[in-house]
């Protein structure tokens, strides 16, 4: 496997996002070629691990990963469900899309639909979108004052934070794409009928915000990168390098959790007697 590091991808490293450049390949030496053999074996070993995961949540073991995707339009949050989603069980697999808020959820706290939605003990959930609309769209849109956005980022922070102490690990990733790169996107969507689906009049209204929301994710990067629940800055004019990336930091996230397969709750050498035993 060509060597990918991960940590050029940590939030942290990568300096303003103002200045990120979504067509880099920080930390992979490879290209799109050698980018879709790695995502193979990477998609091997997630798949093997995922296993153990789900064994373990069988057995009483409570701990799940999350994995929360943002970005504007067209950066290719469904993409990545879809190709990275694609490497594991769908049996051990939840994945949640998060769009403008119903009637029944704009009742409760911002954190409610999302508390609802977390996975299951040894499932892998995934986030298209997430409680950080909360302090981006509601912030860029102005669906809410300040007085009610600001004290989100601690109050997200309090939650992942809980998350993880319960046995969540957390994996953060905001894909980036360039505006030059969102049009011509965009544009596809509106020229091809099978794609017609995936675009929304809405979406050039947010493009028409776009500085006011890199201001909103720098705050978002900034307030929320904590080291239980780190942020990753993904380039993704490049979809190939944006797969390969997050499928990465899900399996170093599995990897950290240091697997192994649950004992037998039963008496392996009885029962094989039993099965010997039998015609
Ligand atoms: P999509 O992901 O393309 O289906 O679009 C979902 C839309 O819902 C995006 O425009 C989001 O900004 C919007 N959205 C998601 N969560 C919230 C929220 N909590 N408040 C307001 N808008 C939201
Ligand atoms: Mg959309």
């Amino acid at each position: 496997m060509t060597l990918i590091r991960t940590d050029e991808l940590r939030a942290r490293a990568a300096g303003p996002i103002a200045s990120f450049d979504p067509a880099s390949t920080p930390g992979y030496r490879g290209d799109k070629a050698s980018a879709a053999d790695d995502l193979a074996a990477v998609g091997d070993e997630l798949s093997s691990l995922q296993e153990m995961l789900f064994a373990n949540g069988r057995s009483g073991d409570d701990r799940s990963v999350l994995l929360v995707l943002q970005g504007m339009d067209t950066a290719g949050k469904g993409g990545i469900v879809r190709h990275v989603g694609g490497l594991l069980d769908p049996q051990g697999v939840s994945v949640t899309g998060f769009g403008k808020p119903t009637d029944e959820e704009l009742a409760h706290d911002f954190l409610w639909r999302i508390r609802n939605a977390l996975p299951k003990p040894g499932r892998i959930g995934v986030f298209d979108r997430s409680h950080y609309e909360d302090v981006l769209a509601v912030r860029v849109h102005s669906l809410a004052p300040e007085s009610v956005w600001r004290p989100r980022f601690e109050q997200i922070n309090n939650f992942e934070a809980e998350l993880a102490d319960s046995g969540v690990t957390i994996v953060k990733c905001l894909l980036t794409v360039s505006k030059a790169e969102q049009r011509s996107r965009l544009a596809e969507r509106l020229d091809r009928p099978d794609k017609y689906w995936k675009y929304n009049p809405g979406d050039i209204d947010a493009r028409a915000f776009w500085d006011d929301y890199l201001v909103a994710y720098q705050d978002v990067l900034d307030l929320t990168d904590t080291d239980v629940a780190p942020w990753h800055l993904i380039p993704a004019d490049r979809k190939w390098f944006a797969r390969l990336s997050v499928a990465r930091l899900l399996l170093e996230a599995l990897r950290s959790l240091d697997l192994s397969w649950p004992p037998a709750d039963f008496d392996v050498a009885a029962e094989r007697a039993r099965l010997a035993a039998l015609e």
